[in-house]
């Protein structure tokens, strides 16, 4: 597969009058492929804004090789327009026109483009038809944010950079915003989203980066972080009203070994292996510890 984003020795420091320089990006490489959801995981400050700003090439940086769709977004050579068309950018926080209605935005927006998505469809796609004609200043944060997905989209975008896009939303409205991201994948989307969910990041990433310090710590299917597949499963059961747990790697057995004891169903049985929060919180300690 292509690499729709390739980045490698990306180097950014702040500096700062009051605190002296910031490494706030500390060399760091990632590939990210055609059609793939990629998501970069980590604690506040870690690095990951800074990052897809270089990416979306509204910031600079101070050293390292950064190709996006084929493009170097410090240095397009006049092809800003040509490269902008096919990127589509949420950020983490958006001011838009208050009076204006959502059909009047996303309209609006469309025009930045030399072939934009239909904008009706645009607002069904992101569920917001029923608050077409809405002034923005009526809609809810999480109307607001699928708004801001809506304008993301409109341009039909080959890349779509997603900052901490569900911060605030409730459960059911993180889930449809899921199933809008899922999609957008199928329709041949490549999608880039920093978040702090876990369970976002599970939900929809095909491979997670953790980055801790401006470092990447490990980049790895969910599944496969931490080393997550390998790590002993927990075997948890009740007998005479106490909880018992064993780690194992072999659960299979276990468990037919206690079916046999308990001569048929055991009580309360939980077979589990270590959550990606669990895992992830892991890494960032350690290196805390380590730092
Ligand atoms: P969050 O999850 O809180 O959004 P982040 O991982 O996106 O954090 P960045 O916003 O990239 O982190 O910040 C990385 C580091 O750089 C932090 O220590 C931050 O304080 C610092 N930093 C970010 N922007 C600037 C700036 N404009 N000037 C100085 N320092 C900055």
């Amino acid at each position: 597969m292509q690499n729709a984003i390739k980045v490698r020795g990306l180097r950014k420091v702040y500096e700062d009058k009051k605190n002296g320089a910031k490494v706030a990006v500390d060399g760091i490489d990632l590939n990210v492929e055609t059609g793939e959801i990629f998501a970069i995981l980590g604690p506040n400050g870690a690095g990951k804004t800074t990052t897809v700003e270089i990416l979306e090439g509204y910031r600079d940086r101070d050293a390292g090789e950064v190709s996006v769709l084929g493009f170097d977004p410090g240095d397009l050579k006049g092809q800003d327009r040509t490269w902008r068309n096919q990127i589509g950018i949420v950020l983490q926080s958006t001011s838009d026109a208050e009076d204006l209605t959502v059909a009047e935005t996303v309209s609006h927006f469309a025009h930045y483009y030399s072939n934009p998505k239909d904008s009706e469809e645009v607002i069904a796609a992101v569920g917001l038809t029923d608050k077409t004609n809405a002034r923005i200043r009526t809609l809810s944060g999480g109307q607001r944010r699928r708004l801001d997905v809506a304008l993301g989209i409109v341009g039909g975008p080959k890349i779509l950079f997603l900052d901490e896009p569900t911060t605030g939303f409730d459960p059911e409205a993180r889930r449809t915003f899921w199933e809008l991201i899922k999609t957008l994948q199928i329709e041949g989307t490549t999608i880039l989203l920093t978040t702090h969910y876990l369970d976002e990041a599970e939900a929809l990433a095909n491979r997670v980066a953790v980055i801790n310090n401006g470092r990447i710590l490990e980049v790895a299917t969910p599944a496969n972080l931490g080393g997550r597949m390998n790590a002993k499963a927990r075997v948890a059961w009740m007998a005479n009203g106490r909880r018992e747990e064993i780690f194992t790697d072999s659960p299979t057995k276990e468990v037919a070994l206690l079916a046999k004891n308990f001569d048929g169903e055991i009580p309360e049985l939980v077979v589990s292996r270590p959550s990606l929060e669990e895992i992830y919180l892991t890494m960032i300690g350690d290196q805390e510890v380590s730092a």
